[in-house]
């Protein structure tokens, strides 16, 4: 038995599924044990046998700069040594907090919290304290977080594992989230315009990326906007992976399209725990202590994972970073596009910036959940087993996005290809 698989089979004797969050365990694409990582450096990673992979979860979003960054690794150590947690303000906090203040443009303030699920989870509360009503909209497909109300047609490990909401959820909180299709304006608008007096928020992913990588049609946004406006129904950007991963002020900037309230994760961490939300300040002077909103945290604003998140920030607004990012990105997207093309299959990528997913079984655009439930999940088993076999990790579903970082030389984006090729060589 190799590492890998003695490891699972302990840790599914004292941890549900043997992992710490659904996904990882790797059920979805056929594999009988998750591989163990030990270390991970720039765009590579080992696992306990010291096979190596270019990696493409990249954390699952945060490690946009590549794992174990001198940068980063310098500022956590310093910060380090000066203690792990205090339980009272500190500098680092200010200086997170106004970097997110000034580059991403809809945010005048921000509350940072420990995780994406946190952020989304205040964000409605507050909404729905500022507005006095009850229900949320959401989109089928889109991930928030594994808070209650969002458990509802919702993406990423939900979607892989095929659960269409969640037992210990009671109904009298997900009758007050709407589910409706992602792109599709006349369901929107009636929704909204019928519902529109018990509507606190609409919270969507400007780009989801949690049912694999589905960009907005055109003017889908501008129009959320605006129907939202007219019916003072606030607007929640669910900017978790988007959010410094699109460029430095996120989707909002990419599209032009402000929303009234932020929320962030991921790449802010700097692969450490941190979640924000942030908005017009007139919304956020309602949490607590200024307003009445209550939201707190023992371990909020850790000095470690703030310096982590700065240190991250301090390498993303160095010039020309997200136009190496696209550069790479696309010349991946057209390798990809070609392999496929040779073997005759039909797969479509799906690129915005440095997140894609290839969509097997698809050759015209996925556009929302149901377009992307339908794909060839079968064969994007065979595509990640092969690819890891050849040295490459893909994420473990078909619904997720795979992210290209600064870390991946140019070396790296033509052995992926090449490998992709191989890949598929080698299945029957
Ligand atoms: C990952 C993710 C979340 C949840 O963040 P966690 O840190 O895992 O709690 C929320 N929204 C989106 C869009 C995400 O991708």
């Amino acid at each position: 038995m190799d590492i890998s698989s003695l490891f699972f089979k302990k840790a599914q004797e004292v941890m549900p599924g043997g992992v710490n969050s659904p996904v990882r365990a790797c059920k979805s694409v056929g594999m009988d044990a998750p591989i163990f990582v030990k270390e991970a450096h720039g765009c590579y990673i080992y696992d306990e046998e010291d096979n190596v992979y270019i990696d493409y979860v990249s954390s699952w979003g945060p490690m946009i700069v590549g794992h174990s960054h001198p940068h980063v690794i310098s500022a956590v150590k310093e910060a380090l040594s000066q203690g792990t947690s205090f339980g009272a303000p500190t500098w680092k906090e200010v200086e997170l907090a106004s970097r997110i203040v000034e580059l991403v443009p809809s945010i005048e303030k921000v509350r940072l919290v420990n995780s994406g699920t946190e952020a989304t989870m205040s964000a409605i509360r507050l909404a729905r304290g500022f507005t006095e009503r009850k229900k949320i909209v959401k989109f089928n497909g889109c991930y928030h977080g594994h808070a209650d109300s969002f458990l509802v047609k919702a993406g990423s490990g939900v979607a892989t594992l095929g659960i269409p909401g969640s037992p210990g959820v009671p109904e009298e909180i997900v009758s007050n989230t709407i589910a409706i299709p992602f792109n599709d304006e006349k369901i929107l608008k009636k929704t909204l315009e019928k519902e529109a007096k018990d509507i606190a928020a609409v919270i969507v992913e400007p780009v989801p990326a949690n049912m694999g990588v589905v960009p907005p049609k055109e003017g889908f946004l501008e129009n959320l906007r605006q129907w939202t406006r007219e019916l003072d129904i606030l607007l929640i950007f669910d900017e978790v992976i988007t959010g410094f991963r699109l460029g430095l002020g996120g989707a909002q900037e990419y599209f032009n399209v402000m929303p009234d309230i932020t929320c962030l994760g991921k790449i802010i961490g700097g692969g450490l725990p941190v979640g924000a939300y942030g908005g017009k300040r007139e919304i956020m002077d309602m949490i607590a202590p200024d307003g009445p909103v209550y939201q707190a945290g023992t371990l909020s604003g850790n000095p470690i994972a703030t310096a982590a998140g700065i240190a991250t920030l301090d390498i993303l607004t160095r010039p020309g970073v997200y136009e190496m990012l696209e550069e790479k990105s696309a010349a991946l997207e057209e390798g990809l596009n070609e392999v496929a093309g040779e073997f005759g299959i039909k797969c479509r990528v799906q690129r915005i910036g440095s997140m894609m997913t290839g969509f097997f079984g698809k050759d015209e655009p996925v556009t929302n959940f149901d377009d992307a439930l339908s794909s060839d999940t079968k064969m994007y088993g065979a595509f990640f087993r092969q690819m890891l076999s050849q040295g490459v990790w893909l994420a473990p579903s078909q619904f997720e996005a795979a992210f290209v970082s600064l870390a991946h030389g140019w070396e790296e984006i033509e052995m992926t290809i090449e490998l992709a090729y191989k890949a598929l060589e080698e299945i029957p």
